[in-house]
């Protein structure tokens, strides 16, 4: 078995049996919130922080998850142990449920739970050796006071317009600005500059997710002895950087080698960035919550 989609406490093995109602305001509504988590050698990385992060997300829009932590962490785990997959991708996602067609959402009165084990291949491998080539898109991240974007909700039409602007002008990954002007993060990234061996990236009250990725290489970096900064960017910052890389779970660390039509660095994968790249490879291999044990 390669798949496992947990549903409201029962697991399916057919993406066709795992299924949710229409009236579900997940589906109607992008009311609810999510997490992707990777499990690496057959365990589940940062799974507590991706939590915390998931309840944390659930309090803002004033959704009570069904389940307490330590109840979704065994479903979680549970889940993956049922594909029998050591390398896997995990999409947890917890919507208001079904309700009416109207959008109150105290007509939902029971949030649907979904945790779905699968893969996932977000860039082609080549972009990993080669870098991406980005561009600054006209779409701005959320301001803080409309959809905060700490909140990893299910809505993410400012982030897929912000990919759509990025895909017509022919390149990989889009630089997301906030409503200053200052740089936020990528279309579903962190970003980190690299300039004379410091590595800086925005702050979360920049607009941004606060990535467990990103906090991972911040950790990483400053175990092996970098000066990291979290400090607002200008894009004018990212083309002048000597190096810059991507962070996500998905993606996990990408380096980016042009943006908007300027070289970084000299148009490869810098030094720093592989060094990152390579105690990031060690760490997810050795650390995490054991599945199979
Ligand atoms: N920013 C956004 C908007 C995201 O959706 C994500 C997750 N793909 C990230 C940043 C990276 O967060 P993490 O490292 O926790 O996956």
């Amino acid at each position: 078995m390669s798949l496992c989609i947990y549903v409201d406490g029962k697991f399916h093995t057919k993406r066709e049996d795992a299924t949710v109602c229409v009236y579900d305001h997940g589906l109607l509504y992008g009311d609810g919130i999510f997490e992707g988590i990777r499990v690496y050698n057959g365990r589940v990385f940062k799974l507590d922080e991706h939590l915390t992060r998931l309840y944390e997300s659930a309090k803002s829009i004033m959704l009570t998850i069904p389940l307490n932590a330590s109840e979704m962490r065994s479903a979680v785990v549970e889940t993956v142990k049922r594909t029998g997959l050591k390398e896997a991708y995990i999409r947890l996602v917890v919507t208001r449920g079904v309700g009416d067609l109207g959008l109150d959402p105290r007509k939902c009165s029971k949030p649907t739970v979904i945790i779905i084990c699968d893969q996932i291949a977000l860039y082609a491998k080549e972009k990993y050796e080669k870098g991406l080539r980005v561009v600054t898109c006209s779409t701005r991240r959320n301001r803080p006071d409309s959809l905060n974007s700490e909140i990893k909700s299910l809505n993410y039409l400012n982030n897929i317009l912000a990919k759509i602007e990025t895909f017509r002008v022919g390149a990989e990954e889009g630089i997301m600005l906030n409503d200053s002007g200052y740089v936020s993060e990528a279309t579903a990234d962190n970003i980190f500059v690299v300039k004379h061996g410091r590595l800086t990236t925005p702050p979360a009250f920049m607009g941004l997710l606060e990535g467990i990725t990103r906090n991972t290489v911040i950790d990483i970096a400053r175990g092996m002895g970098y000066k990291v900064l979290e400090m607002p960017l200008s894009i004018n910052d990212v083309y002048a950087a000597d190096e810059c890389f991507l962070t996500g779970t998905g993606a996990e660390l990408i380096p980016v080698i042009e943006s908007d039509g300027r070289q970084i660095g000299d148009g490869k994968p810098g030094p720093n960035f592989l060094r990152m790249l390579e105690r990031y490879r060690e760490i997810t291999r050795t650390e995490g919550v054991s599945v199979y044990s």
